[in-house]
């Protein structure tokens, strides 16, 4: 269905062979690494720790069960472990523990000595260290890693460059971050992203990861996921992939103004026209748009606001953005979510709302598909309400 190819700005990229269909399981892949993400967590199968967990009866490190399914992932570190009578004292199960983001760069500098297959996935993969080592801090952290692997853990062998190289493979290509676990994938780590991609992860990263295709993928396409939340202003996706990733996006969505027409994160002006830039596009007025902050701050509340807290900024949000603006967007998708939920859901349905609706799905389908989860799950809720 697809197959690896090369892109002068990118470097190795995936590109579909073939056309496929919506709805298309694409990609399955199987991580070559499970590691943890800076929480307490069993070092085989990666589930949080709990108070049940007991020591591994080789190094001591806390690991779900003696029966942890996935323990042949704990057994590198479980042998440097052994040898160095390294262990760590854990006070609190739940708090973050700097040894947990400590532990994945061994893991992957672990690889060189012990696995040559594996190790060539990872040489291959690329580590942005000209970009990060820009930051004093990580430069620190990562010297101090490398001492710590050769004194603590007896590993002579260790230089400076394996460990930025492992540190920046898994702050570029490790998936999952943000939750407990963090996984590199082989073939997963060649999409590129696209703030309107083609393909969606089912269910979360795990030891196995499949993608499906959201929308139809000519041949000769390239197959994209999204790094970030697609339902987000544009210029906060641009900025997170600028520091997480250390790259200016230059996909579809990015490179037009209008977002597909939808004018999604641009504000409209009294004259129709809409605020690209600082100016219209239509009579040229200067500013006129509400500070991102702002923008941000109101996406927030309308995330977590019930139902009469809704109904109090309604009428602030329709005066200040269009239909298919983003946070018109979220406002209605806020309200189904709530009116689904209700009893006296009847009491709301309203002309205004079906139409807000009816503009929801044609821009969710707009920037990410007619089979993307957003659209999949509004559309269902909207003719369950509405229909
Ligand atoms: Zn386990
Ligand atoms: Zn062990
Ligand atoms: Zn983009
Ligand atoms: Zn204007």
């Amino acid at each position: 269905m697809f197959k690896e190819s090369t892109c002068d700005a990118k470097g190795r990229i995936l590109v579909a062979t073939q056309d496929i269909q919506p709805n298309t399981i694409v990609l399955q892949d199987q991580a070559i690494l499970g590691l943890p993400d800076g929480y307490p967590v069993c070092l085989g199968c990666l589930e949080p720790a709990t108070e049940k967990f007991i020591p591994c009866q080789s190094c001591g490190w806390l690991l779900c069960d003696n029966t942890c399914p996935y323990i042949e992932n704990h057994q590198l570190e479980c042998e440097v472990f052994t040898k160095s009578k390294f262990k760590i004292k854990l006070e609190d199960l739940t708090k973050r523990h700097m040894i947990y983001s400590i532990v994945p760069v061994l893991k992957i500098v672990l690889l060189k000595e012990n696995c040559e297959k594996k190790q060539s996935v990872i040489e291959s993969l690329m580590d942005h260290w000209e970009d990060l080592q820009e930051n004093p801090q990580t430069i620190m952290l990562v010297k101090y890693m490398a001492a710590m692997f050769r004194k603590q853990l007896g590993l002579s062998w260790v230089s400076d460059q394996d460990v930025q190289h492992a540190f920046g493979v898994l702050k570029t290509n490790g998936l999952g971050h943000g939750g407990r676990s963090c996984f590199v994938y082989p073939t997963v780590c060649l999409l590129s992203h696209s703030c309107s991609a083609n393909l969606d992860i089912v269910g979360s990263p795990n030891f196995q990861v499949t993608f499906r295709s959201k929308k139809l993928i000519k041949a000769g396409e390239e197959l994209t996921w999204s790094y970030a939340n697609i339902l987000d202003l544009k210029p906060v996706i641009r900025n997170q992939l600028r520091t997480v990733w250390n790259f200016e996006c230059t996909c579809e969505r990015c490179l037009d103004p209008t977002e597909f027409g939808t004018n999604f994160t641009t504000q409209q002006c009294d004259c129709g026209g809409y605020f690209h830039e600082e100016t219209c596009d239509k009579c040229l007025k200067h500013g006129g748009r509400i500070p991102l902050s702002e923008q941000s701050e109101l996406l927030q509340l309308i995330n977590r606001a019930p139902l009469t807290t809704l109904q109090k900024i309604e009428s602030t949000i329709l005066a200040n953005y269009h239909y298919s603006h983003l946070v018109t967007c979220r406002y209605v998708m806020r309200m189904l979510d709530l009116l689904v939920e209700l009893e006296e859901a009847n009491n709301y349905k309203n002309k205004q709302l079906v139409t807000q609706g009816e503009t929801l799905l044609k821009t969710l389908e707009k920037i990410d598909g007619r089979y993307g989860r957003p659209y999949l799950k509004y559309e269902k809720i909207f003719n369950l309400l509405f229909n």
